[in-house]
């Protein structure tokens, strides 16, 4: 059953929400071959999806993002995968909420189009909002309680998906960015101007993930609830800042000291919060004992 009503009244009641880790980093240690799409393995390895999203939600979890972060036909055809578009996003929201239960709120991953949208690439921007609203459908139809837009680096793509989204559901739609070195995404944006651009779209939730390690999101969370007070701000880092190690990219802060940096982002104002590339249910297990903590310290005896 649809939960929507309920994290509406979750986020108004200003507690926080804890969020899942790392899917894609978790896939591929799960077996997924490289150059496989993600979402292929909620039609072929359906099993292995609710593992996941199962093990986070045990860990602490109280929403999980489904797995179709490059679910939007124009992403799934550079895999050669188009056909899928409609089945895998269904079946992504499916898992999550045979996961989910009653008790865990389902959010819709929306990643970008991994196209550079006019007048830097080739995709209009039209076009884009087609491919993220036929997405938008199939994860509604599949049960999503939300839509979380997610890991953008361009405004112009973060308007495409939530004006898409929009056109094609009535789902609360959240937002997040990914900021890099000096605060900005890979495009150019800072916080601040991602809050005045996408806060008045009449978002549920924004904020930053991926990007960088949870130190250097405190300062990203600050210039956010700087903007913007009544933002609810979403705080969803890797674990760590990446190292190159044989041309890989390698994530390795150890849950503890994530946990321990992740109090920085809720004393900044960060409301819901989780972890992305790298990360573990360890780490989600460490950042709930925390979060439990601090609320505990709050509330008077
Ligand atoms: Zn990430």
């Amino acid at each position: 059953m649809r939960k929507t009503k309920e994290l509406l009244a979750r986020l108004a009641s200003g507690k926080t929400l804890i969020a899942d880790g790392a899917t894609g980093t978790m896939l591929q240690a799960a077996g997924l071959p490289l150059g496989t799409p993600p979402e292929r393995w909620n039609l072929e390895q359906p099993e292995k999806i609710i593992a996941l999203h199962r093990a986070y939600i045990e860990a602490g979890s109280q929403i999980i993002l489904t797995n179709s972060f490059g679910g939007s036909r124009i992403k799934l055809n550079r895999a050669g995968c188009a056909a899928l578009t409609l089945e895998v996003n269904r079946a992504a929201a499916r898992l999550a909420r045979q996961a989910a239960g009653s008790d865990v709120f389902v959010a819709g991953d929306i990643g970008p189009s991994g196209e550079l949208l006019e007048p830097y690439g080739d995709l209009t921007y039209a076009n884009a909002v087609g491919a993220f609203a036929e997405q938008a459908v199939a994860l509604a139809e599949g049960g999503a309680d939300c839509l979380w837009v997610e890991t953008m680096m361009s405004l112009e793509e973060a308007k495409a998906a939530i004006e898409g989204a929009k056109q094609a559901t009535d789902l609360p739609i959240l937002c997040s960015l990914s900021f890099g070195p000096g605060g900005r995404t890979m495009m150019g944006v800072t916080p601040e101007g991602a809050i005045e651009a996408l806060w008045p779209l009449g978002l549920a939730a924004c904020g930053g993930n991926c990007g960088q390690g949870p130190e250097q999101m405190v300062g990203t969370i600050r210039r956010m609830a700087a903007a913007r007070s009544e933002v609810i701000l979403i705080v969803k880092p890797n674990a760590g800042l990446p190292r190159l190690v044989d041309g890989k990219q390698v994530y390795d802060m150890p849950p503890e000291e994530m946990a321990r940096h992740m109090l920085g982002c809720l004393a900044a104002g960060a409301r819901i919060i989780g972890s992305c590339c790298g990360s573990t249910p360890d780490h989600i297990r460490a950042i709930a004992r925390v979060v439990q903590a601090r609320a505990k310290a709050n509330t008077p005896a």
